[in-house]
């Protein structure tokens, strides 16, 4: 399989699914772009290539790197910005703040432990005030998979 070069942004808006380096800053928010994984330089596919031409149809960006795993920087900045709202709950305590934390990349990509990150959620933010519930709502809405979205936020 063939895989066309993305473009894509620090806040994760695909700037191009079909060419590398598209631009360096995105039109839409004005960060820095990238068409590589930071961490090991492999290129970030975009749409797949058939017989030279691409197939038409959602690009969905992917969340980690195919080569080494790490987290692509659109998907770091979800996970710090979750941090950092967390932080500012005082009505968690420090355990359900942890319980959540860990249960975020795993409700970014369907696998076998989503369900169980999916109750760790839940459970961790039974007790987070109403604004920081919908402001979780607001930032992971978009980014977590499928399954995830129908089960959290119908
Ligand atoms: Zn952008
Ligand atoms: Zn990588």
């Amino acid at each position: 399989m063939a895989y066309y070069n993305a473009t894509i942004c620090l806040n994760g808006h695909i700037v191009s699914s079909c060419k590398a380096s598209f631009q360096k800053y995105c039109s839409m928010c004005g960060k820095e772009t990238y068409s590589r994984c930071p961490s090991c330089h492999a290129s970030i596919h975009g749409l797949i290539k058939l017989d030279g031409l691409a197939i038409t149809g959602p690009y969905i960006k992917p969340f980690y790197c195919y080569e080494c795993g790490s987290p692509y920087p659109w998907t770091q900045k979800i996970l710090s910005n979750a941090v950092e709202l967390l932080s500012l709950d005082d009505y968690l305590d420090d355990a359900s703040k942890e319980l959540i934390k860990n249960a975020i990349p795993e409700l970014m990509v369907d696998t076998p432990t989503t369900p169980l990150a999916v109750a760790k959620y839940r459970k961790g933010m039974a007790h987070a005030g109403q604004t920081i519930k919908d402001l979780m709502h607001q930032l992971l809405v978009d980014v977590v998979s499928e399954t995830v979205k129908k089960s959290l936020f119908p």
